[in-house]
């Protein structure tokens, strides 16, 4: 592996918020001691491969077991959409119906995106529907009574996001809640103050905006507002 490549390699955690390198003790590793190839190439995960498509990651992540949140899932929850969409939505992780029907997207939270996106496309006069554009998670699979998914959770899975990303290559991302932006942009500070800008994931521009599991609590009209005008900037950025 060359130095560009590691660089890349460094850089894809950094987006990904990780601040440490350790080194795992694995059969890989010990291989690759005892031949005295360098380190840390082999220690980590590959990065997008040549010509990666989204079956080709479905094929890679398998019935995975890398991490903890395999106990308790029923299914992966990979994506769905249009694999050529020019927009993409991250959400956190399944919950009860997405684990369920294996499906991102699908109960209450993923009613009021559907909604959130084809009335304010509609208003916009913007010919899309949710099937248009492509819906994944940060993790695949659901976290036990929905908690927020842990930092190692988000290193294991983040990097089949990545590959998602880069297989689409969409023209814009949009960040639903402070877990996807936590994942996108390694960003300290929360939803509030990050959305309404643009960011950039390498060089993807971001849009980051309230969880709609967020928007279904009473009393958040106000963050509801703000939503529908971060959407309305995002379609139009990315259909006009
Ligand atoms: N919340 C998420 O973040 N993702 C889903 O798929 C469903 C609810």
């Amino acid at each position: 592996m060359n130095r560009d490549e590691i660089r890349n390699y460094l850089e894809f955690y950094r987006d990904l918020g990780v601040k440490n390198l350790y080194k795992r003790s694995s059969p890989v590793a010990e291989i690759a001691t005892a031949v005295e190839e360098p380190l840390l190439p082999s220690l980590l995960p590959s990065l997008a491969p040549p010509g990666d498509t989204l079956a080709k990651i479905i094929e890679d992540i398998g019935d995975c077991r890398r991490c903890r949140l395999c106990e308790q899932r029923s299914k992966i929850v990979f994506g769905s959409g249009n694999e050529q969409s020019r927009l993409v939505f991250v959400g956190e992780g399944p919950g009860a119906d997405e684990d369920e029907q294996g499906l991102p997207f699908v109960g209450r939270a993923g009613q009021l995106l559907t909604q959130m996106i084809e009335n304010t496309a509609s208003k916009e006069g913007i010919p899309i529907r949710r099937a248009d554009v492509y819906i994944c998670n940060v993790v695949k699979c659901r976290p036990p009574e929905n908690r927020t998914p842990q930092p190692d959770e988000m290193e294991i899975c983040g990097q089949f996001l990545f590959r998602q990303l880069m297989a689409i290559r969409p023209r814009a991302i949009c960040a639903l809640g402070s877990t996807a932006a936590k994942a996108l942009l390694a960003a300290k500070d929360g939803v509030t103050r990050l959305r309404g800008q643009w960011h950039k994931w390498r060089d993807i521009p971001v849009m980051v905006t309230y969880h709609p599991s967020y928007l279904l609590r009473p009393y958040n009209q106000d963050a509801k507002r703000q939503a529908w005008e971060d959407l309305k900037k995002v379609l139009h950025y990315v259909y006009d």
